[in-house]
């Protein structure tokens, strides 16, 4: 395997369109792509025949618009290149107008009402700025997806529209400190968990197979106690799907590196090199759907939910994003000169202001009924957004706020623009871990978004805020007689008025839980609760300012994920039923009758059976138990889904349905512990966990 010929084979890159596009054609690609102007018909013409030219000498016949509804998916309609010649045979065709824009019938999308079904079509239309791949023999092309009347009904239009937002205002800021910056990029690097189990205990798991989490289960003898699977040796079958799985995404330019073992039996990471967020979210969503593929290849399951398996750690994303501007210059890293340096700490300054004045958009953005089950469980960030700095910068900060020179080091003083900050440690060492958004020497590492997440909303919102801020404190400086004296004074006010957001001890403590409420943070435990916020009249005006979301797309947004929200659990909640009725009370009948058996066996042949008798007992009081909790969850559900709005179906999923579904389980999970494995009707925990070797 020679490296360089796999990577990026499948992608129609740079590189080949630097090797088949006429030179001007490529310049002018370029310059459309750097000045996010438009392509002419004509050039979109020579790229699509260019395009299909290399695809089709790679065994291509294919060809779809590739786009994310706001499902949370990727979807794709395969169209085929194949024309009739008019002499009874056929031409491969593709032209720029099929490149541009696509219309797939797209009505059973999620629109939230955006869309009519009278005019269902929406229209796909090409981000040249994400390079086309190929996948099972078609020709991928990344595209936003939108109603005729122009409303977002996808992931990649707002994330586009952020990242052009950001960039706008980021350079008004750079501009005031004399930069010549054109254009601010916004990068990120995920970090995915996933759990690999073998495919044949899956397949006995119904509830593994309808909704991607073990709804019962009692604990394993077994678990993550002994941490002895983070970091530890990879099992060879696992070694073998990393293998095929990096290569895969090689082919598609992904830069992965399948790494380690995670902290939770039959859980690993990946994690690729980072890039633009747009083209990030691609290829993350790609790398979801590969690994899925790959593990079927090697007879096992891929499994992407935030929390397959209780009380044991369940699967985020981090998200490690940053700003660069088109000189290479990332606005996270701290300078190396004292002008450097007050831009740096007004970069920090607004973070500060936006992360504090939109906690509920950040904590919106990684809101799911499967996250629900991991934040603020002692094993991911809380549910309250709060931002981490280390002492250091936070010291530097509070010292400027407080207009007193820097104490941890006598050297260091800190006035804006004439000192040299001192050097923030880039080491990994201090890094604290159990923080939702942590500055971690030149990025912020976003850790709440969950395994299964597309990461465009999150990028989405970071991009939003800061936009922002900037926005706000380039009308100030633009102002401003004496620039070094506003800075000053806007680090002052942030740090009064929003320093409450920076927590740099343990965010997993109890204590933080009341202290945060002390300092007047959001804790929204719940999809639901955070959802509330969405649409507020400030959430609004701040994206509409920046022309990300409209009024309508958010309204829209906000119905989907809660009517996303009830429908998932409802699907739990009638999985449950089905596996509660028909395989485990079942089971435990069975083993009731086995146990009666013996009791009369014992007792005939004058043999004490009270220890069988109790025994007995203690399971007929549990399956009595269990079935009134399954009569309740029945009619909790039922009751949930004659509920007249969207709002109240999912309220009543999570008051109602939920806790029921948890009450069913507990009596469930006991029943397990006291039957013999034979009757259990499906693979327990342990089966599961270690079920690859
Ligand atoms: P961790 O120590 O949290 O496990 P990793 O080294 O596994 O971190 O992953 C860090 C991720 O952050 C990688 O995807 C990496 O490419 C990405 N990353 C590194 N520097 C930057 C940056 N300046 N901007 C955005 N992402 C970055
Ligand atoms: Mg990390």
């Amino acid at each position: 395997m020679v490296m360089s010929e796999i990577f990026g084979s499948m992608v129609f890159n740079d590189a080949v369109m630097r090797e088949r596009l006429p030179e001007s054609t490529y310049n002018e690609f370029k310059e459309c792509c750097e000045k996010d102007r438009p392509l002419s018909l004509e050039v979109a013409n020579v790229i699509a025949g260019a395009m299909k030219d290399w695809a089709v000498e790679k065994g291509v016949t294919h060809f779809t618009h590739w786009f994310q509804p706001m499902t949370g998916l990727s979807a794709e309609k395969h169209d085929s290149f194949i024309t009739p010649d008019g002499n009874g045979g056929v031409i491969m065709e593709f032209n720029g107008k099929e490149l541009i824009k696509g219309e797939p019938d797209a009505s059973s999308f999620p629109s939230g009402g955006l869309r009519a079904t009278f005019e269902a079509r929406g229209y796909t239309a090409w981000d040249p700025t994400s390079y086309a791949f190929i996948k099972d023999a078609t020709l991928c092309i990344p595209t936003a997806f939108c109603s005729y009347n122009g409303h977002a009904l996808d992931k990649k239009t707002p994330l586009l529209r952020s990242m052009e937002a950001v960039s706008k205002q980021a350079v008004r800021l750079l501009r005031l400190f004399g930069r010549k910056t054109e254009k601010v990029l916004s990068s990120v690097g995920p970090e995915q968990e996933y759990f690999l189990i073998d495919t044949g205990a899956f397949l006995k798991r119904r509830d593994l197979i309808f909704t991607g989490r073990t709804l019962f289960g009692a604990k394993p003898p077994k678990g993550q106690e002994l941490e002895d699977h983070y970091f530890g040796a990879i099992k060879p079958r696992v070694a073998a799907f990393m293998r095929d799985l990096d290569e895969e995404l090689w082919k598609l330019g992904v830069l992965a590196k399948t790494k380690h073992n995670e902290v939770a039996p039959a859980q690993h990471e990946i994690a690729p090199i980072y890039t633009t967020v747009n083209v990030a979210t691609d290829q993350n969503q790609m790398t979801m759907e590969i690994m899925k593929k790959v593990a079927a290849r090697h007879g096992m399951t891929c499994l992407l939910h935030e929390k397959p398996f209780a009380g044991v750690n369940g699967s985020g994303k981090h998200n490690n994003w940053s700003l660069t501007t088109n000189f290479g210059h990332n606005l996270f890293e701290p300078g190396k000169s004292p002008a450097d340096n007050a831009q740096f700490l007004l970069i920090m300054a607004a973070m500060i202001a936006a992360v504090d004045k939109h906690q509920d958009l950040l904590r919106i953005s990684v809101a799911s009924a499967g996250n629900d089950h991991r934040l603020g469980a002692n094993e991911a960030p809380p549910a309250i957004v709060s931002i981490f700095l280390g002492d250091e910068l936070t010291g530097i900060l509070q010292a400027i706020a407080d207009g007193r020179t820097y104490s941890k080091r006598a050297d260091c003083e800190v006035e804006i623009g004439v000192h040299v900050l001192p050097k923030f440690p880039m080491d990994t060492t201090d890094r604290n871990r159990t923080s939702p958004l942590a500055f971690t020497g030149n990025k912020f590492e976003f850790r709440m978004l969950g395994s299964a997440f597309s990461i465009a909303g999150p990028n989405t919102v970071l991009n939003t805020i800061i936009a922002d801020e900037f926005s706000d404190f380039a009308d100030e400086l633009e102002k401003a007689d004496d620039q070094k004296a506003c800075i000053q004074d806007i680090i002052r006010r942030v740090m009064k008025e929003h320093g409450r957001i920076i927590f740099n001890g343990n965010n997993y403590s109890d204590e933080w839980v009341r202290e945060a409420k002390k300092r007047g943070l959001y804790n929204l435990p719940t999809t639901m609760d955070c959802l509330a916020y969405l649409d507020s009249p400030e959430n609004i005006a701040l994206f509409e300012k920046h022309g990300v979301y409209s009024a309508e797309e958010i309204r829209a947004r906000k119905e989907i994920q809660i009517e996303n929200y009830s429908k998932l659990i409802t699907i739990e909640a009638d999985t449950m039923i089905d596996m509660a009725s028909k395989d485990i009370l079942p089971a435990v009948t069975t083993y009731e009758k086995e146990i009666a058996g013996t009791v009369k066996a014992l007792a005939a042949a004058g043999v004490d059976a009270a220890s069988h008798a109790e025994l007995l007992a203690k399971l007929e009081a549990l399956y009595a138990d269990a079935a009134a909790k399954l009569a309740a969850l029945r009619e909790a559900v039922g009751k949930a889904r004659r509920e007249k709005t969207v709002e109240r179906y999912g309220k009543a999923c999570r008051d109602k349905v939920i806790p029921a579904m948890n009450a069913l389980r507990k009596v469930a999970d006991e029943m397990e512990t006291l039957t013999a494995k034979k009757y259990w009707p499906f693979p327990t925990y342990d089966d599961l966990l270690f079920s690859v070797n």
